[in-house]
């Protein structure tokens, strides 16, 4: 290998004088059947006048990695389609070692315009390490990709990604779509007052459905040992699923519970009828229909329809911009669903970094050109 004529500093590239030679260095390089290409060099150290004394920049590596370019980029395409052990196979490096490679590739090449035009976001929180660690998401809506990974789930979590996007690009997002849980809502609503939160609404139905299960588990307890506590335990199910998907058996079902067990059925009339509420085109009907549903709600007698009702109420607004829109937090939960299998992938990796640089590198839109064969 000739070195460059003029040594540049390896941190920040600019021409830098000599300062003295270093013991030559293995970069690894591309294989070729079994055999792995090597290659060798000395750098000179350089004193650069930000940097001080620095190990020169050379053209075909990272600064302080001991991969070659080419290396690096058939790693982080072969990340973004393969599995964990191919890969491993295939390239014969470890796992923690291709987290350490996407982490600089990820760093390198994310592109700043990712965070460019964004007007419909979607955020979301996701579980690592068996849910010890979160991270948080931000999606670009109309282009279906991540933009944004932070770590942690709270209120101070998204901060660090307003004060990225800064305030001129915050001024131009219209509409945020996100779950029901509060820290994200407080921190879209300190930092980006004009954006028109969309709260999803199968998160709640979500929380509907749960407060079925609640009160169908408070009768099954009721009636333990009877006939009819027996059959309460079998009607999960039929509760839960939507009436046009219910099987001929569980729509008996629905009808005995309806004679036999008038508490669990109105709590079922609920659940139906709150999904009902956001099916309306027109936000004014569905407005009257929440109210409507809310007072009922209150009303019940049901202890979880009654906290339902509180936090429907308080949510209102943003139930009410779903009708409006149409928006769901869909996109985001596929991107998610991706995710997790990303994250079973992840768990092998050493810290949050690697993780975060993993959803990058496959929901964010990036593109690698590895060296591959060209048809001659
Ligand atoms: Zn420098």
């Amino acid at each position: 290998m000739h070195a460059q004529r003029k040594p540049r500093c390896g941190v920040c590239g600019r021409p830098a004088p000599g300062y003295d030679a270093s013991p030559g260095r293995l970069w690894r390089h591309l294989a070729l059947g079994q055999t792995i290409f090597w290659l060798h060099y000395a750098p000179r150290r350089v004193h650069c006048r930000e940097h001080g004394v620095r190990v020169e920049r050379v053209a075909w590596a990272a600064h302080d990695s001991s991969f070659t370019r080419a290396f690096e980029e058939l790693v982080a395409w072969q990340a973004q389609r393969l599995d964990k052990s191919s890969i491993c196979r295939l390239l014969g490096i470890n796992w923690r070692t291709v987290g350490t490679i996407i982490e600089r590739i990820v760093e390198e090449r994310l592109s700043p315009g990712r965070l460019e035009g964004l007007q419909i976001i979607g955020v979301d929180e996701l579980g690592w390490k068996a849910g010890h660690k979160y991270v948080s998401l931000v999606v670009d809506h109309l282009r279906s990709r991540v933009v944004w990974v932070g770590e942690g789930k709270n209120e101070e979590t998204l901060d660090a990604f307003f004060d990225e996007l800064g305030e001129e690009r915050t001024k131009e997002l219209t509409h945020a779509t996100m779950d029901l849980s509060a820290a994200f809502s407080k921190a879209v609503g300190n930092r980006a007052p004009h954006v028109r939160k969309v709260f999803d609404r199968f998160h709640v139905q979500k929380l509907a459905n749960e407060a079925l299960d609640t009160v169908r588990r408070q009768e099954v307890r009721e009636q333990a040992g009877s006939q009819e506590g027996k059959a309460l335990k079998q009607s999960r199910w039929a509760l839960l699923k939507n009436p046009w998907n219910l099987t001929v058996r569980q729509g008996e079902k629905l009808s005995e519970l309806k004679k036999t067990n008038q508490t669990l059925y109105r709590a079922y009339l609920l659940k139906e009828s709150l999904a009902r509420g956001m099916d309306y085109v027109q936000p004014k009907r569905a407005s009257e229909h929440l109210d409507k549903w809310c007072q009922w709600a209150s009303h019940s007698r049901l202890a979880p329809f009654a906290k339902l009702a509180k936090t429907v109420q308080r949510h209102k607004d943003g139930i009410l911009a779903y009708v409006e829109t149409g928006l769901s937090n869909g996109v985001v939960e596929g991107i998610n669903n991706k995710i997790r299998a990303l994250s079973r992938r992840a768990y092998g990796f050493r810290n949050p970094k690697a993780f975060r640089a993993m959803i990058l590198l496959c929901c964010g839109g990036m593109e690698f050109t590895p060296p591959l064969p060209v048809a001659a």
